[in-house]
């Protein structure tokens, strides 16, 4: 394959594209904030936009991209949680349309995040793995065999709904006690803000705030990490909540699918041994069999152009993922 690749990475807070060669390497990346509220065709447009600054005349040997779900795959039809501008938007069909005679493939983002870590990050060698994210929402993709397992329509992975405690808080899919619930960044910082956490200050402890106040804030899941790593003990807490859930939830796809090793990307994966710690301590108290205490979750390797070089990956593998 002597072209190279168009790597496209669709998100509710920028658009990005790159040219890949056949190993993954990037060329010519280039960012765009996704319009905030804009129609389809705005966003239609910027992408269109965006793609030809990055092509600058070449000719591609096929596109890959990754783009936040929910979407009817391997169609490509796209529905985005946070870009409601395209809703049932045939994306594939519309990128097919511009460039005739090439490969176009779109796959759930955090499917092109666990794909990269497989292919070029913290997952290159394992055979059977489970790329996580943990960030606005939780997600994955599996890999087993060496090949990426997509299940009947795409969404095999998808670790964000396995259910960890089954009174938990309500998740945003409609059930209750869902992984994503309880670990999801807003919603982590939501409890921890119902017990007086204060972002970037000691917190008192018992201290109840008004929810005007909790609206008001907009404090991120990486101040909380922030201050986990400074010792506050609310956001401590937080992050042991997280990082219990976390373990359980991991501790159930090991058992069920025979992992060697989870990798976890994403904001929250930066909190270090106070997420870390309790993730492990959880892992092991539910993995109890030989062949499940095996595993090992790892940090991801890759950083922001994770989501191209996964999407450059479902044309350049095409044969694995
Ligand atoms: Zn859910």
């Amino acid at each position: 394959m002597s072209q190279p690749v168009l790597a496209v990475d669709i998100g509710g807070t920028k658009l990005a594209a790159a040219l890949a060669g056949p190993t993954g390497s990037l060329h010519g990346v280039r960012r765009v904030a996704t319009p905030p509220g804009g129609d389809a065709a705005t966003l239609w447009e910027t992408l269109t936009e965006l793609i030809d600054a990055v092509l600058d005349g070449s000719r591609v040997a096929g596109v890959g991209v990754g783009c936040g779900g929910p979407m009817r795959w391997p169609e490509g039809v796209v529905s985005p949680l946070n870009m409601p501008g395209w809703r049932d938007f045939p994306l594939r069909a519309a990128l097919a349309g511009r460039f005739p005679g090439v490969q176009v493939r779109v796959h759930n983002d955090a499917v092109c995040l666990a794909v990269a870590e497989h292919w070029r990050g913290a997952g290159r060698g394992s055979a059977d793995m489970l790329g996580m994210v943990v960030s606005t929402g939780v997600g994955g993709g599996l890999i087993l065999g060496g090949r990426l397992v997509h299940g009947g329509s795409g969404n095999a992975g998808h670790i964000g709904h396995v259910v960890v405690e089954p009174d938990g808080p309500l998740c945003g899919c409609g059930g209750r006690g869902c992984l994503e619930a309880i670990a999801r960044g807003p919603g982590l910082t939501a409890w921890a803000m119902r017990q007086g956490w204060i972002p970037g200050g000691e917190s008192a402890a018992g201290t109840v705030r008004p929810a005007s106040y909790l609206e008001a804030t907009a404090a991120s899941g990486r101040q909380l990490a922030l201050d986990a790593a400074a010792g506050d003990e609310i956001a401590l807490a937080a992050m042991s909540r997280a990082g219990r859930a976390l373990g359980v939830a991991i501790a159930s796809a090991v058992n069920l699918c025979d992992l060697d090793l989870v990798t976890i990307g994403g904001g929250l994966s930066q909190a270090g041994p106070p997420l870390f710690e309790p993730l492990r301590a959880a892992l092991g108290d539910h993995t109890r069999l030989e062949f499940a205490r095996r595993v090992r979750v790892v940090p991801a390797a890759l950083g922001q152009e994770s989501g191209l070089v996964g999407a450059a990956a479902l044309v350049l593998a095409a044969d694995r993922y």
